[in-house]
């Protein structure tokens, strides 16, 4: 309970309830935390193995997560169906990042990656990873008009065609490519849940362990509407860097594989054991960014909300 106080992530939930009232409580809540030494105040910035100074992103135009609002995002008929192929060999480890679990590819061939959709050249894939919360109330890192999700899975890809490898690439303009999907709670994802059986492997910081064949198109949803945007990373070095593809539909994952997601520890072996859980950035400023969707927001589609819990 300690790190849930000093993360304000207790009973009274002041952040998750910020991030429901619109972006500009969150906005404000997101100055405060580079006003006010972002170690000291945010847990989850604290947390972070990359957060050792000044949050660099300050005068940023284009960073990463937002709150997508749906009537304001502009159905753009020029977006293609995103193409998505990987090969489930170039699958490596899963590992403890001591922010998060990421599940690591070889992308030394054109083998695994996307293109279409908004992306000008095909971008390989390197890792994905989720981000939740200590509860089910929040914890995905985009919102949709201001709804917070349980959990969202990010696929992070490079672009091979401008840059040498993923390093250059995550820090240079169109570098990378990351899809964003939301978890909500529902039926058991028997794909997910492979990677849940190796939870218990990777409990601690720095830990891994091998994951066999893999392929995360299964960790798609069905439908592939979406929404992109220019943005930034959501950990250091925050570069912005990033086309963020968002699919509308979340995929469903039972609670007892986020609770999975939950026994893993932001500590190392030795040390004292602190729960992995709000490993996500607050909501960032919107500025004159606009966000295409690949869908029309028709009466049906607005109407049905995809997804939400409320
Ligand atoms: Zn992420």
């Amino acid at each position: 309970m300690l790190r849930a106080t000093r993360l304000g992530r207790g009973p009274h939930k002041p952040l998750a309830i910020l991030r429901h009232m619109g972006p500009l409580c969150a906005v404000r809540a997101q100055l405060q935390c580079f006003q006010h030494s972002c170690a000291e105040k945010r847990g989850s910035c604290a947390r972070h193995p990359l957060w050792t100074g000044p949050v660099s992103s300050l005068g940023g135009t284009r960073q990463s997560p937002i709150n997508i609002q749906w009537r304001d995002s502009v159905y753009d008929p020029q977006l293609t169906p995103l193409r998505v192929s990987y090969d489930a060999t170039s699958c490596r480890y899963l590992w403890n990042t001591g922010y998060f679990f990421q599940v690591e590819f070889d992308d030394s061939s054109e083998e695994s990656g996307i293109s279409g959709g908004p992306l000008g050249n095909h971008y390989r894939l390197k890792q994905f990873h989720f981000h939740w919360g200590a509860a089910n109330a929040w914890g995905s890192e985009h919102v949709v008009d201001g709804h917070a999700y349980p959990a969202e899975l990010h696929l992070v890809h490079w672009n091979p065609v401008k840059y040498e490898n993923y390093k250059e690439a995550a820090v240079g303009e169109d570098g990378l490519a990351v899809i964003g999907v939301f978890l909500k709670l529902g039926a058991r994802h028997e794909t997910l849940q492979r990677l849940v059986d190796l939870l218990p492997d990777v409990k601690h910081k720095d830990t891994q362990v091998t994951v066999g064949p893999f392929d995360p198109s299964e960790l798609l949803p069905a439908c592939r509407d979406y929404w992109t945007y220019p943005g930034s990373l959501t950990t250091p070095p925050l570069a912005e860097s990033v086309t963020w593809i968002i699919q509308k539909m979340p995929i469903e994952v039972a609670p007892s594989q986020l609770a999975a997601f939950r026994t893993l520890l932001f500590s190392g072996r030795g040390e004292e054991e602190e729960a992995m859980v709000d490993n996500y950035r607050p909501l960032q400023p919107l500025l004159d960014r606009e966000v295409r969707a690949s869908f029309q927001a028709t009466r049906v589609g607005t109407s049905a909300r995809v997804g939400r819990t409320e």
